[in-house]
């Protein structure tokens, strides 16, 4: 017998309706991207009548279902009227990331058959010099008044404020199926071509319900949220669509993302959430440090995108009074997995337990199912000892790539390999330890880098520290520290080492410590592993020498 509930299918634009309808005095504030800009303040009222307008105009221009139209944009509030104008038409909102090197952008919006680009000024040059190759763009929109539009080479270009007011004002949002493509956000493909996640308009909507949870982001409408995280990076972590579906006010960054910046607004906008990489973090506390600065009202902080250090969650609740939400997620699950909200009972521990706890990538919040598999496939147990393969199930997780690219990657009981290696405790708390190939294999046993890392940037002398395994010819492998000490610091290896000693099991312990200027970070903020193992590909570490000596002798 099949239930007697009404068919309302789940659409990103219903999001906007409710926050227009019931919050639509709040704020979104933006830092403009246009050098003269200042802050620009809008309100959802406004948002949803432009967003509407604007998909209004995409019809007039001949926008259909399905069509791909691409942002290349900051955060910023014209961003999120066209997420909401684009999939309110219909069409797939995709994030193109100006970070990555320009000829990956180009074959990503050629794979992705791009109608239309929308873009901010501050990539129209390198649109400039990549418009020839872009096979599909019939038009370009810059994100801007007629007043700030640019010199420019590029053709068939438009300005937003005028594409905007000529769409109608008395548009409705399109009806479709929920299953109906909504978003489409590339993966960095560290190792071969990215490959596009496509999200639909229910798993969007289903994503931002899991994600407001209280115990995963907990968004709700007395908060104001400062999303550094951007739109172009795994789907801004949600929060375009869990901060107006909870009646959050929004401050949209624009393109400062430095810690002077990013200080001024949580202050000044009176910010009482925010979420970004750890690098972010790390600008904002130097900042804070170095200035001798307070955090007035700011509550929480989300982290994630690679490991948060136990240092940094303990800076930010000791000294500020923030808590730390250390999340785990990947753009394959929308991107949101995991999220390390204490349990009631863990509350109460003293702060070292709590610290130990929170440092962990955290429980899977609702719709996500998740497990560890050996490498026969075999569930291991959740011991919080045992690690293996993360593989994840759920309504909000990709079911395969864009264009069939990539194959199967499902499971025969439809679970995704997430390429992670972790741990799951008997609480549930999931803890990577690596990526599947970053993972050190030293005489058949696995040493974890991200732990070796965290320690490392404890010291105070280190800016950034990264560990990865060299050939040994006894061990097979073993680890390098390379560490990026802070400007105007000094620490020597034998001090690093120390630092270290004691911390982790000795076995562990870094065979030598390489010092270099910056270690390399991806697009998205990450280490850049496969480019350090390249950097280090002919390390000599100081143990090969003996260990083949004395190997030869034995
Ligand atoms: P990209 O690969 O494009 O940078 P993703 O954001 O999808 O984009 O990357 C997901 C990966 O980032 C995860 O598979 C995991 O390896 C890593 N990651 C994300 N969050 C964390 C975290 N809190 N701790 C450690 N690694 C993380």
């Amino acid at each position: 017998m099949r239930g007697l509930m009404q068919d309302w299918p789940l659409l990103v634009h219903k999001i906007l309706d409710h926050a227009a309808t019931y919050f639509g005095d709040r704020q979104i504030v933006t830092r403009a991207v246009e050098p003269d800009g200042g802050i620009r303040r809008t309100t959802y009222a406004d948002i949803h009548r432009r967003a509407r307008k604007l998909a209004s105009a995409f019809q007039s221009f001949g926008v259909r279902l399905g069509d791909r139209v691409a942002t290349l944009a900051w955060n910023t509030e014209r961003h999120l009227e066209a997420w909401y104008g684009i999939a309110g038409v219909g069409a797939v909102y995709h994030t193109l990331n100006p970070r990555l090197f320009p000829e990956q952008i180009v074959y990503i919006a050629n794979h992705a058959e791009d109608r239309i680009i929308m873009t901010d000024l501050t990539f129209v040059p390198l649109l400039e010099k990549i418009q020839d190759h872009l096979k599909s763009v019939e038009a370009i929109i810059i994100l801007t008044d007629r007043a700030h539009m640019p010199q420019t080479s590029l053709r068939n270009v438009i300005c937003y404020e005028e594409f905007v007011a000529a769409g109608s004002d008395s548009f409705e949002w399109a009806s479709f199926d929920e299953n109906t493509a909504c978003g489409l956000c590339y993966t960095s493909g560290t190792t071969g071509n990215p490959k596009g996640v496509l999200y639909s308009h229910r798993s969007n909507v289903l994503h931002s319900l899991a994600a407001n949870q209280s115990d995963a982001l907990g968004v709700s409408n007395g908060d104001v949220i400062l999303p550094v995280v951007p739109m172009f990076h795994a789907n801004a972590w949600s929060l375009a669509f869990s901060a107006p579906m909870a009646g959050a006010a929004l401050v949209m960054p624009g393109a400062r993302l430095d810690g002077p910046s990013i200080y001024e607004l949580l202050e000044n906008e009176r910010v009482t959430m925010t979420a970004a990489v750890p690098t972010v973090w790390l600008a904002l506390l130097n900042h804070l440090e170095g200035n001798n600065l307070k955090l007035s009202t700011l509550k929480r902080v989300a982290i994630g995108g690679s490991a948060c250090p136990p240092s940094m969650i303990e800076k930010f609740e000791k000294n500020y009074g923030v808590d730390v939400s250390h999340a785990w997620g990947m753009t394959e699950l929308s991107p949101v997995g995991t999220v390390g909200t204490l349990k009631a009972e863990q509350k109460a521990l003293p702060f070292d337990e709590r610290l130990r706890i929170k440092s962990k990538q955290g429980r899977p919040m609702f719709t996500v199912e998740m497990k560890i598999l050996d490498d026969a496939g075999k569930e291991l147990p959740r011991d919080g000892k045992a690690f293996g393969h993360l593989v994840v199930r759920g309504p909000a997780i990709a079911s395969g790539y864009f264009k069939g690219d990539g194959g199967q990657v499902l499971d025969g009981e439809g679970f995704f390999d997430t390429g992670d290696v972790s741990t799951i405790d008997a609480q549930g708390f999931m803890q990577i330890t690596d990526r599947a190939k970053d993972v050190i294999k030293s005489g058949g046993e696995w040493i974890s880098s991200i732990d070796i890392e965290n320690l490392a940037v404890g010291h105070p002398a280190v800016a950034n520290a990264a560990v990865i395994g060299v050939h040994h010819p006894k061990w097979d492998e073993r680890p390098l520290l390379i560490v990026q000490k802070k400007p105007g610091h000094e620490v020597s290896r034998e001090e690093m080492l120390a630092f270290l000693d004691g911390k982790i099991a000795k076995w562990w312990m870094p065979d030598d410590v390489a010092f270099i200027d910056n270690i390399p970070l991806t697009a998205t903020g990450k280490i850049q592993k496969v480019e350090l193992r390249n950097i280090f590909k002919d390390y000599r570490l100081p143990t090969a020498g003996a260990a083949a000596a004395a190997g030869g002798a034995s």
